[in-house]
């Protein structure tokens, strides 16, 4: 058997890709200091620094929130954000509320929720009956009322930054996707630390963009947070799955391909084509019905609740 690194104990969990045992505390530590590498190399957080933490209920977000409230217990104030989306099936958007503001509370954290259906008369049960109309997936939907209520509530709730769970398989996957579809416009929007253009927005930071899912989901394990353990009723079919399940095959084959990939991406790819792309880019707008960032006359979010809202 293994023993640990650090301390000569059994191991409890052995990383092949590093060729290292840990014990469950120095797995701990293993991680926090990878991520804390992650935060110097891109230059992701200031002391002192009022950061929102998208908190979902899931693991990754979870783990976000653990990891830096431990690196910086008192050098951070931070606040966990929640929205809940309105999913009643399975309970799913009781269990992951609950979720996210049970561990506020147990780390001494502020907590916020934005509710869709109180706040804005919507939710993804009305977007999954109204789906025909809105002619896009049900991710593609989530995922524009995540960006523009994050943005919107972190501002509101006077931080600095949004830090997000998005981990290193989120990241490939989402590349990859984008690459194969052609989609410049997103492939320049990506990276650890999307800095913010303007007042209506704000910078997004990833602080678990170097570690995997694999990795987050020991820690949630090993420091016993307590996640959401139901699959979103939505998420059957979602392209993003498909992507993540194709990059895993690829990492199986090529251990390392990855993070390789990513690093490549961000060094040598990333910069020439902001670059280029900078010349052709549309500025941003207001939008005419909330005061949001958008690139047309009306946002994505404003234009879906319309959609939702339509005879009331
Ligand atoms: Fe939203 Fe899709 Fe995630 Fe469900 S799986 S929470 S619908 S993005
Ligand atoms: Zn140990
Ligand atoms: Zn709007």
């Amino acid at each position: 058997m293994t023993d640990c690194k650090k301390c000569g104990q059994p191991a409890a969990i052995y990383l092949t890709r590093y060729g290292l045992g840990f014990c469950s505390d120095h797995f701990l530590e293993f991680l926090r200091n990878k991520v804390k590498k992650s935060i110097h190399k891109y230059k992701l957080l200031n002391p002192y620094d009022r950061i929102a933490v998208a908190l979902s209920g899931g693991k990754d977000s979870a783990v976000l929130l653990h990891i830096l409230d431990s690196i910086y217990s008192e050098a951070l104030d931070l606040i966990g954000l929640h929205i809940n989306l309105g999913i009643e099936p399975s309970n799913y958007s009781k269990i992951s509320l609950n979720l996210a503001r049970e561990l506020c509370s147990d780390l001494g954290r502020e907590f916020y929720c934005v509710d869709l259906r109180k706040e804005y008369r919507i939710s993804m049960d009305l977007v999954e009956k109204k789906e025909k109309q809105l002619k896009r997936s049900l991710c593609g939907i989530c995922g524009t009322f995540k960006r523009y209520l994050l943005n919107k509530y972190s501002l509101e709730l006077d931080c600095e930054k949004i830090a997000t769970g998005h981990v290193l398989d989120d990241e490939v996957s989402v590349l990859l996707m984008n690459m194969i579809n052609g989609n410049v416009e997103q492939l320049v929007r990506t990276g650890p630390n999307l800095i913010a253009k303007n007042e209506i927005m704000i910078t997004r930071i990833k602080p678990l963009y170097e570690i995997s899912e694999l990795e987050t989901m020991i820690y949630a394990q090993f420091a016993n947070l307590k996640i959401q353990d139901v699959e979103c009723p939505y998420s059957k079919g979602a392209s993003s799955l498909k992507y993540k399940k194709l990059y895993l095959m690829f990492e199986n084959q090529l251990p390392g391909l990855g993070i390789t990939f990513l690093h490549n991406f961000h060094k040598k790819i990333l910069g020439p084509l902001q670059e280029y792309y900078q010349t052709t880019r549309e500025k941003v707008r207001i939008c005419a019905i909330c005061g949001g960032p958008t690139s047309e006359t009306v946002c994505a979010f404003c234009n879906i609740r319309k959609i939702l809202t339509r005879n009331e």
